[in-house]
Formats: C-alpha cells, sequence, structure tokens
C-alpha cells in the first residue's frame, strides 16, 4: 500500500519571498520594460509576451512602442496598422484587443489606466494574468500574477494535487504579504525561476533559492507536480486558396473582423472535403461566392500551419481570371506584389509571399 506522505509545515512566505527577490535582484535579465512603472508599456509587453517567447517579442516591442508610443496613440490607431506592426507574431485576437483596451483607456478613464486588478480585467483582452502583472507592477497592487512558469513554482513549492486558480491564489496571496513592498518584483521573480530553474522536466534544485522549503522536493513529488494536462491531439483542416492573377494584379480579400485571423488579409480560400479535388472546389467556389470566372491551375505549395487548437493543411494554386467582377461584402483589392507588403497576412502567407511571390510579379507558380 502506498504511503500516504507525512505531513509538512507550509513555506514559510516571508523567507521564501525573501530569497526570491535576492535571487531576482542577482540576475536581473535584460529586458526592455524590467522595472517599467507605466502601465501603457507594461500592458504591450504582457500581452505580446502571452504565446510568444520573449526574445522574440523583444524587437516587436520596440517596435510597437516606436510607433505608438502612449496609449492615446494607439487608441487611434488604424487596425490594419496594428496588424501591420503584429503580423509574424500570430493571435491576432491579441493586437485588435490591445487597441480596443487603449480606446476604452481613453473614451472611459481619461487616458489613464484604472489602478486595480477588478477594474483593468474589465478591459478588452485582460484576463486575470495580465490584470495581476499590470496592477502589481504599474501599481504596486500585491496581486497575483500567475502563468505557466508560476504555476509550476507554486505548485511545486506547496506540492499541491490540484493546480487549479483557486488552488494556486492562496499561497500565491500569501507569497506577496511576504513582501509587500515589491509584489511586481516577486511575480516576476517566481516567473523567472520557473523559467530558469524549475523547468518541467530536469529542474535544477540545487541552484534554486528556496529548495529549503520546498515540499515537492522533501516528499519526492517533483515529477508529479503540477499534473500533466491531457490535450487531445488537434485536427486537421483542409483548404485550398488561389492565387488569382488579373492584368499583373492579385485578388486579396480582408477576412471578417471577428474569428479566427480576423481583420487580415488573405487569398481566396475555401474549405476542401476530404475526397474533393482542390481545383475544381476552387473554380467552384471563385465562382459562386465571388463571381469570378478563372482558369485554376496546378498547385504552387502546400502550406501548413499549426494553430492552438487545429492543423492548416492548404492547398495553394495558380489562378487566371477569365471573366466577373467580384462580388462579395468583405474588403478586396487587386494589388501588385509589391502592394502586398503592406497588408498583414497570415504569417503563413507571408511566408510564401516574400519567398516566391515578390520580384516575380505577374508570374505566381512560375
Ligand atoms: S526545489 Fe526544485 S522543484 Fe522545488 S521550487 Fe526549487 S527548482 Fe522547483
Amino acid at each position: 500500500m502506498a504511503s500516504s506522505p507525512k505531513p509538512c509545515s507550509s513555506p514559510d512566505p516571508s523567507g521564501i519571498a525573501a530569497a526570491l527577490l535576492d535571487w531576482f535582484d542577482g540576475r536581473r535579465r535584460d529586458v526592455p520594460w524590467r522595472g517599467e512603472r507605466d502601465p501603457y508599456p507594461l500592458l504591450v509587453a504582457e500581452v505580446m509576451a502571452q504565446q510568444t517567447r520573449l526574445d522574440t517579442a523583444i524587437p516587436f516591442h520596440r517596435r510597437f512602442m516606436a510607433r505608438f508610443p502612449d496609449v492615446r496613440a494607439l487608441a487611434a490607431a488604424d487596425e490594419d496598422e496594428v496588424l501591420k506592426l503584429w503580423e509574424g507574431l500570430g493571435y491576432y485576437a491579441r493586437a485588435r484587443n490591445l487597441r480596443r483596451a487603449a480606446q476604452v483607456v481613453v473614451a472611459e478613464y481619461g487616458g489613464r489606466f484604472p489602478d486595480t486588478a477588478s477594474e483593468l480585467r474589465r478591459l478588452p483582452g485582460v484576463g486575470p494574468y495580465t490584470a495581476g502583472a499590470l496592477a502589481s507592477l504599474a501599481f504596486g497592487r500585491p496581486e497575483p500574477a500567475i502563468d505557466g512558469n508560476a504555476r509550476r513554482v507554486l505548485s511545486r513549492l506547496h506540492d499541491l494535487e490540484a493546480a487549479t486558480p483557486s488552488a494556486l491564489d492562496v499561497p500565491a496571496r500569501s507569497l506577496l504579504q511576504g513582501a509587500p513592498e515589491r509584489p511586481g518584483a516577486l511575480n516576476q521573480a517566481l516567473m523567472d525561476l520557473g523559467s530558469a530553474v524549475c523547468t518541467p522536466r530536469r529542474p535544477q534544485c540545487g541552484e534554486c533559492p528556496v529548495s529549503a522549503g520546498c515540499l515537492a522536493r522533501r516528499r519526492g513529488t517533483i515529477a508529479l507536480r503540477p499534473p500533466a494536462r491531457v490535450r487531445a491531439r488537434p485536427p486537421t483542416r483542409y483548404e485550398a486558396a488561389a492565387v488569382v492573377l488579373r492584368e499583373g494584379r492579385i485578388l486579396v480579400l480582408r477576412r471578417p473582423a471577428t474569428g479566427l485571423l480576423g481583420g487580415l488579409w488573405d487569398f481566396p480560400s475555401f474549405s476542401l472535403a476530404p475526397s474533393a479535388r482542390p481545383r475544381a472546389t476552387l473554380a467552384e467556389g471563385l465562382r459562386a461566392e465571388l463571381g469570378l470566372v478563372c482558369r485554376v491551375g496546378d498547385e504552387i505549395r502546400e502550406l501548413a500551419h499549426a494553430f492552438s487548437h487545429f492543423r492548416l493543411r492548404l492547398a495553394l494554386h495558380s489562378a487566371s481570371w477569365l471573366d466577373g467582377e467580384v462580388r462579395t461584402d468583405r474588403p478586396h483589392r487587386w494589388a501588385t506584389t509589391d502592394g502586398l507588403a503592406e497588408l498583414a497576412f497570415p504569417v503563413y502567407q507571408r511566408r510564401f509571399i516574400d519567398r516566391e511571390l515578390r520580384g516575380r510579379q505577374g508570374r505566381p507558380g512560375s
């Protein structure tokens, strides 16, 4: 029979907080927004860093801040320009929400961010993590900011069987009470520890500043904390798209503002049934949905992309316009290949455009 873990006292919050801050102060990473107290660049940084590696987000942050240096500039920005600056970061709903959040801050708060986590959460796209990060970093509020790294550290420190938001909230708040004057730094220290030392596999407990208080280490349960999330294999969706050429220009349409890749531009594309032939699907889709008669050519390339909840395989074909004018409610353009550079596309189409279309105007697929 498996023996139940021996009772252990909970880690001492003040001691843990002091050790974490000591460690954090000794290893500050060169992140442009570290030490920042202005909520606007912090919000941009936090939103960009979600689902994105820090090294990738930093140059995007620099460009974004250079173009939209304050919340009013972003609130007044054209959505197309915001999406274009976001191109390559993915998860474009984040960019649209960021702009809308700036508009709410300007319209409802006179351009000054609210300073509590509960009010921050009313901003579009701001969830518990981002609200906690902003409230603690910009306004010194003792609010937890629990990302995946902090979740792992807390669940190991306290040997939590269930690392749910409510189970993590209690130890996180208690830890913050151990450093009331530096809640933002403490949140960052937890996240940094999770990313650099308390890693998912092979945590470096010998290097860990809080190993003496770590219950999972004492009990030998590190590998079980936090419990693994069971993820189903994402399904694959098949689509066909056409690079339709008319007098040296290429047809592109803007996607609806909401939903997947909302507001981005792309080539006309259609779902592909399992047994369907892409050329026939494209010819019929272009005719029925856009009013265009086209000669659809061979496949130029198959593009693949992994979204968070499905995989996409897109058969991209060349096509020549023969007759008809575009009939659709969606904004559309016949763009030159250079004109395509000014529009924001999904990253997998952008790569194709830059590598294979630009400089070959008038000859897609040639
Ligand atoms: S002692 Fe090991 S498992 Fe515990 S918090 Fe530190 S690195 Fe993580």
